[in-house]
């Protein structure tokens, strides 16, 4: 297991099982990233650094290392795009006990490598008995040892709302992935999960429980860009669908990708860009508060996000013209690319007390200067060519 295995002894055994089920977990979509592909510019959330241990964000912003992991790599069901599904070839099958997984994380936190657990499964044999295993190996970690690092407990499709309640109480985060947007699309990435039964139901239960127990990290899902032929504007209904009425608090994309040995292993994977433009989207929706009215400007007529930041797409919808930093309304500034609410907030401060009379001070102000210029007219002067507003 990497550098870990110099200090935290395991025999070899038990190695080959947290290799194996820390490398599932890296292409397990029930977790929060499949991929271990990388595109430039872009920091992935939850990204496998070697096995079983991938740095992770917090709600609260921090970078923390979570023992990242599946409970077992066995599972009955058998969507198309997964190595642990029934249909993928050539993969050993190991499970932990909760015992045996209890006394790693605690190893590992003890000796400073991790600071919580992340963890997925395949279903096994019986989603039932599967969740029922994990949930022990937490209660041990929370009530025999005395654990109190973070807990990201995947809730597995089709769990009765027993077992999701018991699992709330100990974790800090749980999330069921959605996967796709609809039925239908369900039905080309996996013959055996129903969407609405397997998935949807056990989201309200979850929804309905953060009454009675809510969590502090929230509840949070998954969808694979390009797994079925969804456009990206279904995708971006999906989500702020999830938003809206199962109240996740974070929506994950992650490009599908072609693993060997699934039955999709013939496909091409999709670019990483197209996942990065439903993160740009997402966080013009949910950060910056952009509605889904206002955003749907930014596809084209097929549906599809542009090959470019969709914020200056949005830019050009909404704005007539260039903006004056001096009298734009905090959402005209919000629509300028390089700027965000942080920047926009100085700015609107700023020039209570004076004009702002050039670009320098706006870069000071925090604004990213070589995006923004293009929209914005400073002192009657722009040095604008786009091409909707003349030249
Ligand atoms: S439910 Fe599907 S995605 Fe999850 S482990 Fe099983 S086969 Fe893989």
């Amino acid at each position: 297991m990497g550098h870990l295995s110099s200090s935290a002894t395991l025999d070899v055994e038990l190695q080959a099982k947290v290799s194996a089920l820390g490398r599932g977990s890296r292409h397990d979509v029930c977790a929060s990233t499949s991929s271990s592909r990388s595109v430039s510019g872009f920091r992935r959330i939850g990204a496998v650094s070697f096995p079983g241990v991938c740095q992770a964000f917090t709600p609260d912003g921090r970078c923390v290392s979570l023992f990242k992991t599946l409970y077992t790599n066995a599972c009955t069901h058998s969507c198309y795009y997964c190595p642990n599904g029934a249909m993928s070839r050539g993969c050993r099958k190991y499970s932990f006990t909760p015992e045996e997984l209890a006394k790693i994380v605690l190893k590992l936190y003890k000796e400073n490598y991790i600071e919580g657990l992340f963890l997925s499964s395949g279903v096994g044999r019986d989603e039932e008995r599967t969740m029922e295993e994990m949930i022990e190996a937490v209660e041990l970690l929370r009530g025999k040892y005395g654990f109190e690092g973070y807990v990201h407990l995947k809730i597995l499709p089709g769990v009765g709302r027993d077992h999701i309640r018991r699992a709330m109480e100990l974790a800090d985060r749980v999330s069921i992935n959605i996967e796709t947007v609809s039925s239908s699309t369900m039905g080309e990435i996996s013959p055996s999960k129903d969407y609405l039964t397997d998935i949807l139901r056990r989201q309200s239960f979850i929804r309905e429980e953060m009454r009675r127990t809510p969590l502090p990290a929230g509840h949070t899902t998954q969808m694979i860009v390009g797994g079925a032929e969804e456009r990206d504007l279904d995708i971006f209904r999906r989500a702020v669908y999830e938003y809206r009425k199962m109240g996740v608090r974070r929506v994950y994309y992650s490009a599908f990708t072609s693993i060997e040995g699934t039955p999709f292993e013939g496909r091409e994977s999709v670019p990483l860009q197209r996942e990065k433009r439903h993160y740009q989207l997402d966080w013009l929706h949910r950060v910056y508060g952009f509605s889904e009215k206002e955003l749907f400007c930014v596809f084209d007529d097929e549906g599809y996000l542009p090959a470019e930041d969709p914020k200056k797409r949005l830019a050009e919808c909404l704005l007539d013209g260039p903006v004056d930093p001096n009298t734009a309304s905090f959402k005209e500034l919000l629509t300028v690319p390089g700027i965000g609410p942080v920047s926009a907030g100085r700015i609107i401060r700023i020039r209570k007390r004076r004009r702002i009379e050039s670009p320098e001070e706006l870069s000071e102000l925090g604004v990213a200067l070589k995006r923004a210029w293009p929209y914005l007219l400073l002192r009657g002067w722009r040095q604008s060519t786009l091409r909707w507003w003349g030249s």
